[in-house]
C-alpha cells in the first residue's frame, strides 16, 4: 500500500508528508479508493486504526475549492470528537486551504452562526446543534455531497439517532453516504439499509 496508488493532488500528498504519514493504514487502503469511486461505504472499524485520515483525505481531495456552501457534513457524537476531527481535516486539507468548522453545543450559537456565513467546505457536528443550525436556516445542506457518520454505534447509545435520521433525511439525495462504527448494532444497520445506496461493507 502506498498514498502514490490514489491519485492524490500535490496539496493532499504535501500535508501527508509534513505529518508523516508515510503509508495508508489498512481502513485507509480500503477506504480511499472506493471512496474516490463514489461509493457508499459501512465500516467497522476501532479508534487508532486511522479511520479519521480515512474519510478525511477523500473529502479534502473531492470538494471543491471555489464553492463557498459546505459540501461535506461530518457528524460526531461529541464534542471533543469534532474538534479533533475538524483539526484533522484542517491539517489534511491545509495546502488546498480547505477551511472546517466544528458545530457544538454549550458554546454560542452566535458565533457558529457568524462563521457558517463565510466559505466552509467541511462542518463537523454533534447531531443536537446541527439540527438546530438547519432549523434556523444558518446552515445550508444544497451544495452537501458527502456524509459521513462517525462512531454511529456511540451516536446511538447517547441517544442521537433520531436526529441523525432526521438530519439525513433533509440532505441532498444525491451524496455518498460513509458510516463508521466500532461495533454494528441492528438500529445502525437499519438506518444504513433505510438511507445509503447499496453500501460495501469493510471490516477491520
Ligand atoms: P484515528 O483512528 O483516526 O483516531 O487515528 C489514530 C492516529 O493515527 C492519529 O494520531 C493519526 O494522526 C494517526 N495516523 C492516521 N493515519 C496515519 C498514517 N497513515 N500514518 C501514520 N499515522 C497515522
Amino acid at each position: 500500500r502506498s498514498f502514490n496508488d490514489y491519485q492524490l493532488s500535490e496539496e493532499l500528498r504535501r500535508a501527508l508528508t509534513v505529518l508523516k504519514y508515510d503509508t495508508p493504514t489498512e481502513v485507509q487502503g480500503e477506504v480511499i479508493p472506493k471512496a474516490m469511486n463514489h461509493q457508499d461505504l459501512i465500516v467497522k472499524s476501532q479508534t487508532g486504526s486511522g479511520k479519521t485520515a480515512a474519510f478525511a483525505i477523500p473529502i479534502c481531495e473531492m470538494v471543491s475549492w471555489e464553492e463557498k456552501k459546505p459540501q461535506a457534513l461530518i457528524l460526531s457524537p461529541t464534542r471533543e470528537l469534532a474538534v479533533q476531527v475538524r483539526e484533522d481535516i484542517t491539517n489534511i486539507g491545509r495546502f488546498k486551504r480547505i477551511k472546517a468548522l466544528a458545530v457544538y453545543g454549550k458554546e454560542p450559537f452566535s458565533k457558529q452562526k457568524e462563521e457558517l456565513k463565510q466559505k466552509t467546505h467541511v462542518v463537523v457536528g454533534t447531531p443536537g446543534r446541527v439540527m438546530d443550525h438547519i432549523e434556523r436556516e444558518t446552515l445550508a445542506l444544497d451544495e452537501i455531497k458527502y456524509l459521513i457518520i462517525d462512531e454511529a454505534d456511540e451516536m446511538l447509545n447517547m441517544g442521537f439517532i433520531n436526529d441523525v435520521e432526521s438530519i439525513i433525511k433533509q440532505l441532498p439525495e444525491d451524496r455518498i453516504t460513509m458510516v463508521f462504527s466500532a461495533t454494528l448494532p441492528k438500529d445502525v444497520e437499519t438506518l444504513c439499509h433505510k438511507y445509503m445506496k447499496e453500501p460495501i461493507h469493510i471490516e477491520i
